[in-house]
């Protein structure tokens, strides 16, 4: 028997369904367009994959590093950028690969910063989102799963760095620690 870590919000089986759903809709909508799907790490890693996979169309894969200052689990709004785009996407239509969108700080952040490298198009896709906690409107034009005020990781996800690899989303139980 498999040890179950958390208390399991999102199944493998549901990820599979709904990523499976989220690539059909978007090699629907990119057809004959000139994608670039840019995963924001570390969080996305997984849900890249998996999506990119789903994908039935020719796309570029790029990636960029960002931090959010502070290892609490509360975003300070003030994002990072580790490491950059490695190809120019001047005139592509880019789409933003997000593990989750909880104050919108981020993707703020994200859609300003991209704009000005002049894609053709920039929109975004998150595998959660958490509606109550935003503190900003940001466009999500892309979502997997809206999910309730709770910390949650697995499917590349963190908690102080750890627990990105559990196969599916948990909640955490922070006893001390507040969200
Ligand atoms: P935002 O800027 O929208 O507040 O949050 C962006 C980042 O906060 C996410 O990319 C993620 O790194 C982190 N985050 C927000 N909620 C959670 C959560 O429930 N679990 C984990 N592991 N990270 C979260
Ligand atoms: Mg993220
Ligand atoms: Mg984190």
């Amino acid at each position: 028997m498999e040890r179950v870590f958390g208390r399991p919000l999102v199944t493998q089986e549901q990820m599979r369904t709904r990523i499976r759903e989220l690539g059909k809709q978007i090699s629907a909508d990119y057809a004959g367009k000139d994608l670039v799907l840019v995963g924001v790490l570390k969080g996305a890693y997984a849900f890249y994959a998996d999506l990119a996979r789903a994908i039935r169309i020719p796309i570029h894969i790029d990636f960029i590093v960002v931090s959010s200052y502070g290892a609490k689990t509360k975003t300070s709004g003030k994002v990072k950028l580790v490491t950059d785009l490695t190809e120019s996407i001047k005139g592509k239509d880019v789409l933003l690969v997000e593990d989750i969108v909880d104050s919108g700080l981020t993707v703020q952040y994200l859609l300003k910063t991209f704009a000005k490298k002049k894609p053709r198009s920039l929109k975004v896709c998150t595998l959660l989102s958490k509606p109550d906690r935003r503190q900003v409107t940001v466009q999500v034009d892309y979502e997997g799963f809206k999910i309730p005020n709770h910390y949650v990781v697995g499917y590349g996800l963190d908690y102080q760095q750890q627990y990105r690899n559990l196969p599916y989303l948990a909640v955490l139980d922070l006893a001390d620690e507040e969200t």
